[in-house]
């Protein structure tokens, strides 16, 4: 037996077995006294002043709230605002970055001891004790530091990397060719970091249980991403075992690839575009590999999350029209800039939202900073005389933000226009449902655009009221919850209505699960993974249509999510026994068994 078995929620399927390193442990609130390589340390200096900044307006924020009889005590805080805003200290840190290549906690401590010294030395008892001041604000600052995960470097050979959590801004920093898998202790079922696994075919497991506790950097483990297990230490046995599991799952994917370009058509002859979902431009490779029909929702937010390489118009038109150009005559559906929630950019974390999923997300966040709204819309529309390019808007929750993205859109064609720069001018436009108030006016929607794309992952989240990155409600997850059922049906209806389509986007279109459900809902295409498609499209070839009407006519009877679970795993299971053990699914948290 392993020293140790931990369960935790099998975000990207798979199986490996290396040695565990860990990238952020929460509990670990030491100071890191280590060197960095040069090419981190303007992210590093960048990390020291955004914690500045953020210990900044928390004190201007405190001095609001002193109340009038308390007024002299504000000078206190005055004075530890100037000690924040004094140079001496955050420039000589900032040196203390750049010239010596060391972490911003060290170059901090080390200007806090230099200025210590200096006040040592003075023989008055006054100034001596306002050396207390810079020690308060010099705590404040490294707290913040240490709360913020810091860029990592790997060390060489691949790992099987574990961190308390991983933001998918962390994430795309990271060196992924020396990452064989991930673990981490936070996060949720169709958390963006879990997403952003599937899409590079990294299997990863979230919300584990004791992460931090029990394993140490060195340990052996295996992970098993399709049940969502990791053995720490494991036995001969296991080992043996799960050897064998991986070569299992890798031949089942490589036969599955080879059929891959099939098209998805039931047995009784109804066909479903199949497309992908992918975050960077690297990726359109294994989109052809694994049969891909196109793209249905390229993320565009992860070209932002790349720090030392920030993009502007050229570069995003550059890579939009390389998409645009290498996929022709598929589709690419682009979807605007949807940052906010789980993934902020920094001048959003900056703004400390206390909900930042219900905060400035998405197409709130674009309608808001219109400067990069703008420069995103120029470089897909003139993208968009490469290829066969749609644009999308994410988050919106009714007619009027869809308006004013649109009169957005029409300017910058005006602009365009008016520099006689070409582009589609019919391209069409779309939106994401994934707001429970977008379903219940989608009729009204459907009119005023070209297709709907159904995300699932928000709408859930958003119905159920389940932080999708919260480990502790991930229970609460349930695809197959009668509202979440129903929500699909009524928008997929409505946009048949109105004679548009409706594809779904979300995790819920590579569960075997719940796609035959979809089907049995006329959905006219899903976009999902890369490395999902040859499996779902294999499903999907091996059903009948009829079947999947019949299917969704009885779950739709049922009143809660346990019944429709039971049943639909019951159904769905018998026809597929050996495939299904190869899935990660969204449903099938408590059937968790070990080997
Ligand atoms: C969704 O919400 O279902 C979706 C596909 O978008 P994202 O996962 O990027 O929020
Ligand atoms: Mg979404």
């Amino acid at each position: 037996m392993a020293r140790k078995i931990l369960r935790g929620i099998p975000v990207s399927a798979g199986i490996s077995i290396g040695k565990a390193y860990f990238v952020n442990r929460q509990k670990e609130r030491r100071i890191p006294r280590e060197t960095i390589p040069h090419h981190l340390v303007a992210i590093e200096t960048q990390r020291l002043r955004n914690a500045v900044e953020e210990v900044r307006q928390g004190f201007m924020d405190a001095r609001a709230r002193v109340p009038e009889e308390l007024k002299e005590h504000g000078a206190i805080i005055d004075s530890h605002l100037m000690i924040c805003q004094d140079p001496k200290l955050v420039e000589s840190a900032a040196k203390n970055i750049e010239e010596r290549a060391i972490t911003a906690e060290w170059a901090l401590e080390r200007s806090i001891n230099a200025i210590g010294k200096a006040f040592s030395a003075i023989d008055d008892p006054y100034i001596r004790e306002r050396m207390q001041d810079v020690r308060v604000v010099g705590d404040k600052i490294m707290q913040a530091l240490i709360g913020t995960p810091k860029p990592v470097d790997l060390p060489a050979g691949r790992r099987v990397l574990m961190a308390h959590d991983l933001t998918p801004a962390d994430a795309i920093e990271l060196e992924l060719s020396k990452i064989m898998s991930f673990a981490t202790a936070e996060g949720g079922k169709t958390s963006h970091t879990g997403i952003l696994a599937r899409s590079l075919q990294i299997p990863a497991i979230v919300g584990v249980e004791d992460l931090e506790d029990s394993i140490r950097d060195g340990d052996l483990v295996i992970i098993d991403a399709l049940k969502g297990l990791i053995f720490i230490d494991p036995s001969e046995d296991e080992l043996a075992h799960y050897g064998d599991r991986k070569y299992q799952f890798e031949d089942y994917q490589k036969a599955i690839v080879k059929q891959c370009h099939l098209p998805a058509e039931t047995v009784d002859g109804y066909r479903l575009e199949v497309c992908a979902n992918i975050e960077l431009a690297e990726e359109l490779v294994q989109v052809k590999d694994n049969g891909g029909e196109g793209v249905g929702l390229y993320r565009t937010e992860y070209a932002f999350f790349n720090k030392s390489n920030m993009p502007d118009e050229e570069k995003l038109y550059e890579e939009y029209a390389t998409l645009a150009e290498q996929l022709a005559p598929q589709k690419v559906i682009l979807r605007t800039l949807d940052v906010g929630a789980d993934k902020l950019l920094d001048e959003q974390a900056m703004l400390d939202e206390a909900n930042p999923a219900l905060g400035l997300r998405g197409i709130r966040f674009c309608l808001r900073y219109q400067n990069v709204f703008r420069m995103q819309l120029r470089a897909m529309l003139r993208a968009s005389v490469h290829g066969n390019v749609a644009i999308m808007f994410p988050m919106i929750s009714g007619l009027k933000e869809l308006r004013q993205a649109r009169f957005v859109l029409n300017s910058v064609k005006s602009e365009l226009d008016a520099e006689g720069v070409a582009y589609n001018p019919d391209i069409p436009v779309g939106i994401m449902i994934e707001l429970p108030s977008a379903v219940m006016i989608a009729d009204t929607l459907a009119r005023e655009v070209d297709f709907f794309s159904i995300g699932t992952n928000d709408l859930i989240q958003y119905s159920l009221g389940i932080d999708r990155t919260n480990k502790h409600v991930s229970y609460l997850y349930q695809p197959l919850h009668p509202a979440i059922v129903r929500s699909i049906k009524f928008v997929i209806d409505a946009a048949h209505k109105e004679g548009i389509e409706a594809s779904v986007c979300g995790e819920v279109a590579s569960d075997p699960y719940c796609v035959p459900i979809l089907m049995g809902m006329r959905v006219d295409g899903i976009s999902i993974a890369p490395q999902a498609i040859p499996g779902i499209k294999r499903v999907i070839r091996q059903i009948d249509m009829e079947e999947c009407i019949e299917l969704l006519g009885d779950v739709l009877t049922h009143a809660t999510v346990s019944r429709i679970n039971t049943k639909v795993r019951k159904r769905i299971f018998k026809r597929f026994p050996e495939e299904l053990s190869f899935f990660a699914s969204l449903i099938e948290q408590d059937d968790i068994t070990e080997p």
